[in-house]
């Protein structure tokens, strides 16, 4: 506990108590107080301790014993008590330029936004602008600040270090001179956050290398070039820099592999490549032809993480990877119902072209009332509803699903009599993050009992780099759907992952089924399942453990199969 760390510490208190409609007193309080003991000049554990704190001007009772606690404890409780009751994603907003706390709890309350993926997913759709006093120009403020945010803290999540690279890549790809460009690195291995951009570029031979150094150079957007042998550094006038490892076709193979990685798998390469004497300085024309001289069958990128792929690949042990071919079925979609903005014959149409023979609908239960839940008198409205679009077209079925709240309690929304009006349920926490480890797996596990539960949401909250994960022993839990046969999600939005990919194998060793979850708000979510399907598959799963590659009738009688008996 330093002194920054006290500042953050009390500038928090005071941004919940804000965003909570405190006393604006309070609230100026703490900030206060928070430069003050920033600019304090002694030992601020000692003052604390002795009660000098006290003397400090801007420093008050209240804020003397949030320090002493934080010396005494490492936490505060008034903090962590105001984070049970405010949701971190609001304080994060605070950061982007232009939102102050009324835009803020305005966003909250009219569109029940509380983390900044969703704040950027509203301000991409017209939500955002559509609010009194926002309008375009601030949505797209908003996004730029987010965008800002993101980068600034030099992680960035998969689909967005996707997009920029396959950005990139087509640019190069471009250029003359240039045979062939690859992804690689991180995105290549289809990681859930990506810190550095890779791309292999093909070049006729060694003499064709200094006249293309020259025009990636000039490349449309370029503002600095770097070069090493062999490899140089962009840096774009976005900020987006992209590492370029420059070789020729007959070396194209065994450098992919390299610039791919991830270090463990290629130092583990190397490590076999000298037990076998082979060569790896030699020319390889592709990866296949690189794995094979090494007796290995080619390894696909996502498992090339150095935990085991190299021993399974020799023993003919390495899994057949799930594909989009595989999956049959869409699942975990909000329609106009909660808070999504598709009705559900829009739902049906467009998992139809994206060429599903299955949806799942999955509304919010009626606790989540930040989200639109589903009154239980409305659920009678929606499923008829589901039943007209069913009787009206053809070649895909729409399934009566529900996302409903895990309670604190581990009790289901709804209760037994509503729930057994739906085909499956998905059951999710959605608030009281704060429990502790112990708590949370109780709660969770309780859950689990309830035979109507068919897939456990998005089983430990995180939100990647904004929120940590809720402490929950997952172990306990996978074994235990293992044992109920409960499938656990996968969940697709980029922002999420969760199952991560580690868990995910876990998962498989345990024998759990994996549902792959869109959590799609929009259409636009539809693509969320690709992502989601990249970690399915780092998580080393094959198309009969993921539940969305069954048809209808076999999703369903997973789900039934509980229910019977129990009963
Ligand atoms: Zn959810
Ligand atoms: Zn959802």
């Amino acid at each position: 506990m330093d002194k920054q760390a006290v500042r953050h510490t009390l500038e928090q208190l005071a941004a919940f108590l804000e965003l909570k409609g405190e006393n604006p007193f309070r609230v100026r309080a703490f900030q206060t107080a928070a430069r003050a003991v920033a600019g304090y000049p002694g030992d601020l554990a000692q003052a604390a301790a002795t009660g000098a704190l006290r003397r400090l001007k801007g420093v008050g009772p209240a804020t003397a014993d949030v320090v002493r606690e934080l010396f005494a404890a490492g936490r505060s409780s008034a903090l962590d008590e105001l984070r049970e009751h405010v949701p971190p994603g609001l304080v994060e907003m605070l950061r982007i330029p232009g939102l102050g706390v009324a835009k803020v709890r305005q966003i909250h309350d009219r569109l029940g936004i509380d983390s900044l993926g969703e704040l950027e997913a509203a301000a991409g759709d017209g939500r955002l602008a559509a609010l009194p006093r926002f309008g375009a120009k601030t949505a797209d403020n908003v996004r730029r600040g987010i965008a800002y945010l993101r980068q600034s803290s030099g992680l960035r999540l998969f689909h967005h270090a996707r997009d920029e690279i396959e950005g990139v890549r087509r640019a190069l790809a471009a250029l003359d001179g240039v045979l062939r460009v690859e992804v690689a690195g991180a995105v290549r291995r289809h990681c859930e956050v990506i810190r550095e951009l890779d791309l292999v570029a093909v070049h006729a031979g060694e003499g064709a290398r200094a006249a293309l150094v020259e025009r990636l150079g000039r490349a449309p957007g370029v503002t600095e070039i770097a070069g090493r042998a062999g490899a140089v550094t962009l840096r774009f006038a976005s900020g987006t820099v992209v590492e370029v490892l420059l070789t020729t076709p007959a070396r194209f193979g065994l450098d992919w592999i390299r610039a791919t990685g991830s270090l463990d798998h290629v130092v583990a390469l190397e490590a076999r490549d000298r037990a076998a004497g082979v060569s790896l300085t030699a020319d390889w024309p592709d990866e296949e032809s690189v794995y094979r001289a090494l007796g290995l069958p080619w390894i696909p990128p996502e498992l090339r993480e150095g935990s085991g792929e190299l021993e399974a690949a020799a023993d003919g042990r390495l899994p057949r990877l799930v594909t989009q071919r595989d999956l049959r079925g869409f699942l975990h979609c909000h329609s106009n119902y909660s808070d999504g903005t598709v009705t559900v014959a829009e739902w049906a149409e467009a998992c139809a072209a994206a060429g599903y023979e299955w949806v799942g609908i999955t509304d919010h239960s009626k606790s989540a009332a930040y989200a639109g839940g589903l009154r239980a008198e409305d659920v009678a409205r929606q499923h008829a509803e589901i039943d007209a679009v069913n009787r009206d077209r053809t070649g895909i079925r729409v399934l009566k699903g529900v996302e409903a709240d895990i309670l604190a309690d581990g009790t289901l929304d709804y209760g037994p009599q509503v729930l057994d009006r739906f085909d499956f349920v998905i059951g999710s926490i959605h608030a009281r993050f704060g429990m502790s480890e112990a708590e949370m797996t109780a709660r969770v596990l309780a859950a689990m009992d309830d035979p109507h539960l068919t897939i456990l949401g998005h089983p430990t909250g995180r939100l990647l780099l904004q929120r940590e994960p809720y402490a929950i022993d997952l172990e306990q839990v996978l074994a235990k759907a293992a044992a109920r046969r409960i499938a656990v999600e996968v969940n697709a939005d980029p922002h999420r992952l969760d199952l991560d990919w580690r868990m995910a194998r876990r998962a498989r060793e345990l024998g759990v089924t994996i549902s792959i979850g869109a959590d799609a708000h929009s259409t636009a979510g539809i693509t969320n399942v690709a992502v989601g399907l990249g970690i399915a598959r780092k998580g080393w799963l094959e198309a009969a453990e993921v539940l969305n590659t069954r048809d209808a009738e076999g999703f369903l009688a997973f789900g039934r199969t509980r229910r019977t008996r129990a009963a």
